[in-house]
C-alpha cells in the first residue's frame, strides 16, 4: 500500500462512525470491500450493543440552561438538587455529596461512580473540552453498564467553558431533565483468516469505530489501514503460523468487540499472540509498544528496533485497547501505537482529522510492525510463553475494574 492510498482511506472514511451506528457498519462495509481488492473475503460478524436515543435532555444550573448532552443509557429521570463540584476524591469532599447533583472532572469511571453514589449523590455533570479552544463542542457519553450496575443516576456532559463559569458564578442548585429510548442494537467486528502452515494463529486487532465528535483518522483508522497494509503484505508472503485479522467495533464504548470476540473460545483456543495497532503514523510523537505478557517480549521488540534502526520506546503494561480482552483471557499481547505530544494532537474530538496524519510515516510505522510479526509467524515457534505473568494479571484486575487500584 503506498502513501497515496494510505491517505486516500483517510479522506474515504472522513466521517464520524460511533459504535452501533449505520456508519459504523457503513465502514465495516468499506473496510470489507478493501479487503475484497486484495483478493480476500473477510466476514462482518455482528454483536449486541445496548443503543440509545436521547428525547430530551436539559441540564439547569440556577434556573439557566446550561448546553448539554445527556448520558446514554443512564435512564429517563428528573432531578432537582444542590449543585455540588467535587475537586477531589478525599473523604471530607467525598461526605459532601449527599443529595446533590456532583460535577466532577474528567471521565464518569467505574471507581468515581461508586464513589459518589455510595456518598448519596443524586445525578451528576461532568465536561470536556478544551478552555482554550474556540469551539463549543459537547462529546457524546454513555453511562456503561458495567459502570452502574443497575444502579442507574442521570447525568449530562457540558463544555469545559461551561462548567468554568458554573464555577466562577458560585452555582448552588441544579436541575437535570433525561429522556430516552433504549433499545439494543449491533455492532461490527470485521474477520479475515489467513491460515499459515500450521493450525495455530496470531491475531492482529485495530478497532475502527470513533466517538461521537471524531473522524477518528488518529484514532483509529490509522490502525485499521496498517492492519490492510500488513494482510496485503502476508497475502504475498509466506508465514508459518495463521493469520487472523480483526477490525474490532465499539472500541470506544468499552472494548465492545474485542469483548465479544474473545468471549468466543474457538477463536483463542489456537491463538498464541495478538498484535493490537491502535494510533500509529501521526506527523509528531515517538512509537511505542505496550507488552501484556512476560517482560521478555519488551527486551525483543527493543532488540529488534535498534537492529532495524528504528525509534522505539515501550513497557510492559496493559493498554487501554482491544489486546486487553486478548490477555484477560491468558492471550499474551502487545499494542502498538505512535503517541504524539498532546500540543500536536488530541483525540475523542473534532481535532482528530486527516490532518494529523502523514502517509510517510504511517508506511514507516506500518513497516516496524510488518517486521515484527514477520519474524513471530514465521517463528519456529512462538517464543512468547502463552501465559499473562501475575504482575499484569494484577493492572488487568485494575484496568477491568475487579480491583480498586490502590491510590
Ligand atoms: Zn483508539
Amino acid at each position: 500500500m503506498n502513501t497515496k492510498q494510505i491517505m486516500q482511506i483517510f479522506e474515504d472514511t472522513a466521517y464520524i462512525r460511533t459504535g452501533g451506528s449505520p456508519e459504523e457498519l457503513k465502514t465495516a462495509q468499506y473496510l470489507q470491500g478493501k479487503v475484497a481488492e486484495l483478493g480476500l473475503q473477510a466476514a462482518i460478524e455482528p454483536f449486541e450493543v445496548s443503543m440509545a436515543t436521547m428525547q430530551e435532555a436539559v441540564f439547569l444550573a440556577d434556573g439557566e440552561e446550561i448546553p448539554c448532552k445527556g448520558y446514554l443509557c443512564a435512564g429517563t429521570a428528573e432531578v432537582e438538587a444542590p449543585f455540588y463540584y467535587l475537586r477531589g476524591t478525599d473523604k471530607y469532599s467525598l461526605s459532601q455529596c449527599k443529595g446533590k447533583i456532583v460535577m466532577i472532572d474528567g471521565y464518569m469511571g467505574y471507581w468515581i461512580y461508586q464513589d459518589i453514589l455510595e456518598n448519596g449523590a443524586v445525578g451528576f455533570v461532568t465536561y470536556d473540552g478544551n478552555a482554550n479552544y474556540t469551539d463549543w463542542d459537547i462529546d457524546q457519553r454513555e453511562l456503561r453498564s458495567y459502570v452502574h450496575k443497575g444502579n442507574r443516576i442521570p447525568g449530562v456532559n457540558i463544555n469545559t467553558k461551561s462548567a468554568i463559569e458554573l464555577i466562577r458564578k458560585g452555582v448552588s442548585h441544579g436541575k437535570i431533565v433525561l429522556k430516552l429510548e433504549e433499545y439494543m442494537g449491533n455492532s461490527h467486528n470485521v474477520v479475515l483468516e489467513l491460515p499459515g502452515q500450521i493450525p495455530e494463529y496470531i491475531t492482529l486487532t485495530a478497532h475502527y469505530d470513533s466517538t461521537s465528535l471524531s473522524q477518528g483518522a488518529y484514532d483509529n483508522m490509522s490502525g485499521s489501514v496498517g492492519l490492510l497494509a500488513i494482510a496485503e503484505h502476508f497475502v504475498k508472503n509466506p508465514h508459518r503460523y495463521g493469520l487472523r485479522f480483526v477490525w474490532c467495533g465499539s472500541e470506544e464504548r468499552g472494548l465492545l468487540g474485542a469483548k465479544a470476540y474473545c468471549s468466543k473460545e474457538e477463536n483463542l483456543k489456537d491463538c498464541v499472540l495478538n498484535i493490537n495497532l491502535d494510533m500509529i503514523g501521526c506527523i509528531m510523537g515517538k512509537f511505542i509498544y505496550c507488552v501484556t505478557a512476560e517482560e521478555k517480549l519488551c527486551h525483543y521488540i527493543s532488540y529488534l528496533a535498534s537492529e532495524l534502526g528504528f525509534g522505539i520506546d515501550g513497557r510492559q503494561d496493559v493498554y487501554s485497547s482491544d489486546s486487553t480482552p486478548f490477555a484477560d483471557q491468558g492471550v499474551p499481547a502487545v499494542s502498538f501505537a505512535r503517541i504524539a505530544p498532546q500540543n500536536t494532537a488530541t483525540i475523542h474530538n473534532s481535532y482528530d482529522t486527516v490532518a494529523l496524519m502523514k502517509g510517510e510515516q504511517m508506511a514507516a510505522d506500518i513497516d516496524f510492525i510488518i517486521a515484527f510479526t514477520e519474524r513471530m509467524v514465521n517463528a519456529k515457534r512462538c517464543p512468547v510463553a502463552r501465559e499473562i505473568p501475575d504482575n499484569m494479571k494484577e493492572k488487568l484486575d485494575n484496568y477491568l475494574c475487579r480491583k480498586r487500584p490502590s491510590k
